[in-house]
């Protein structure tokens, strides 16, 4: 059985022999031995050559990154790094690396230029550990819950979320466009699975620029029957609190590699969300120092602003009609509204869902269609799903880096994706 670090740095393994790959980072070379550490996907392990027990050429010829096998005696050692140590015994060596040009202290840009070589660093190793926690919580709560994966097009013929953000491609004779997000036709698979979410990456062409938005993000989407807005709320709540506290539970190694205070996410797992209408939000955020008007849209620096002091979730709930896209319900209360909620997340860094109660009748939509400027004959087979049986339902997505960036506290979502694509990044 091929073992990690993780798997024989323990009181059982002393004295024996080991055997384990890796890369090799940290090397010293000194007059009578050198030391390095191995490095592999669980953790570091010292190890050293002296030269007057065993020759070796091939340990003087070592490099920083290259990638090994080493065989050797492990012993405890308190001085080293994780408290275990290798006496090497055998070596082969799988590909000796030339300079490797990461060095302590480069610039945010010379490191994603190198994205591909960075990767290796132990804390982006880190993150996306955890950012693998978070795309297994995802699967996991909904298939606890009942609800079937399914999937929708990337190629679509028209716009969800509003033309600014649309790519557009050549789609052989025809104008295509990357989709949005999957809300549209996830209304349609609704009608017969009632439950289902999807995984999978939505396009943006966003040329904003700000720290939370990227032009490729994975969205975590759902669609509920027969689901009003209340329910909805309750489901994105009970989704990240099962998410945080995996994260908790399997991610502690590298939650403290990355120097994250989990305080809020404790209080995240353990308390409830607060949730709040439109308007008070923006009182709480002109208490805080903005000049905002009612009808203003919230974003990324408004939302910072209003998160910053929080220590749990907050829904902001039931925005003005005209900040949001067609297809949410409007209020029966008070039509200016609509049924809806953005999930701001706590720490500054605001709106990680987008959720709400779907438009459920015919004349409504083609209505709402009309006022976005939109010809709702692009729209027809969407709106025979009011057509044919109109039910209730309501649904949310999730923007996965987003969380993942919270989740780890990062100053930029692009630390949070493995090759993040922004207007200016498409290398590597
Ligand atoms: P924002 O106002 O920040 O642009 P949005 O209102 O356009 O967000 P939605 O259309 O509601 O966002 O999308 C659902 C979720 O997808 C958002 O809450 C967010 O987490 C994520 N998301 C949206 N756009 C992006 C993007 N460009 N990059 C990364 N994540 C995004
Ligand atoms: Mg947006």
């Amino acid at each position: 059985m091929e073992l990690l670090i993780k798997d024989v740095t323990n009181k059982e393994h002393v004295g024996k022999a080991v055997t384990l790959r890796g890369f090799i980072s940290n090397i010293r070379k000194g007059k009578n031995n050198i030391f390095f550490m191995l490095r592999d996907p669980s953790g570091v392990i010292q190890c050293v050559s002296h030269f007057n027990e065993k020759a070796f050429p091939e340990v003087e010829k070592l490099t920083r990154e290259s990638s090994i096998l080493v065989k050797g005696n492990l012993k405890e050692d308190s001085r080293a790094e994780g408290g275990y140590e290798i006496t090497i015994e055998e070596l082969e060596v799988y590909g000796l690396a030339e300079p490797f040009p990461i060095k302590k202290g480069h610039k945010k840009v010379f490191l994603f230029d190198n994205r591909h070589l960075w990767m290796r660093s132990r804390r982006v190793t880190a993150i996306m550990k955890i950012r693998s926690t978070v795309f297994e919580g995802i699967h996991e709560f909904f298939v606890k819950n009942g609800f079937y994966e399914i999937q929708s097009p990337s190629f679509v013929g028209g716009s969800v979320e509003g033309g600014s953000t649309l790519f557009e491609i050549n789609y052989f004779d025809k104008k295509a466009y990357l989709s949005q997000s999957w809300q549209l036709y996830a209304e349609a698979m609704v009608n017969s699975l009632w439950k289902i979410y999807t995984v999978a990456p939505s396009f943006r062409a966003e040329n904003s620029r700000t720290w939370r938005h990227l032009t490729e993000f994975w969205h975590a989407e759902t669609e509920v029957a027969f689901m009003d807005l209340n329910g909805i709320i309750e489901l994105e709540e009970g989704l990240i609190k099962h998410i945080v506290k995996n994260v908790l539970i399997k991610n502690q190694a590298e939650l403290t590699l990355l120097k994250r205070d989990q305080t809020i996410l404790k209080n995240v797992v353990e308390n409830p969300f607060l949730r709040m209408s439109y308007e008070s939000v923006i009182d709480l955020a002109n208490k805080n120092g903005l000049k905002l008007e009612y009808g203003a849209d919230l974003g990324a620096d408004e939302e910072r602003v209003i998160t910053s002091k929080l220590n749990v979730p907050l829904f902001a709930m039931n925005y003005p009609t005209k900040l949001k896209p067609f297809y949410h319900k409007p209020d029966p209360k008070d039509p200016t509204h609509v049924l809806c909620n953005d999930l701001l997340a706590p720490e500054g860094y605001g709106e990680i869902i987008g959720g709400g109660q779907r438009v459920d009748d015919k004349e409504t939509l083609i209505k709402r269609i009309k006022e976005e400027g939109l010809n709702p004959n692009d729209y027809n087979w969407y709106v025979d799903l009011r057509r044919y049986g109109a039910i209730p339902h309501s649904g949310f997505g999730l923007g996965v880096d987003r969380l993942v960036m919270w989740i780890c506290k990062l100053p930029h979502i692009m630390y949070a994706t493995p090759f993040p694509r922004t207007p200016r990044r498409i290398y590597p």
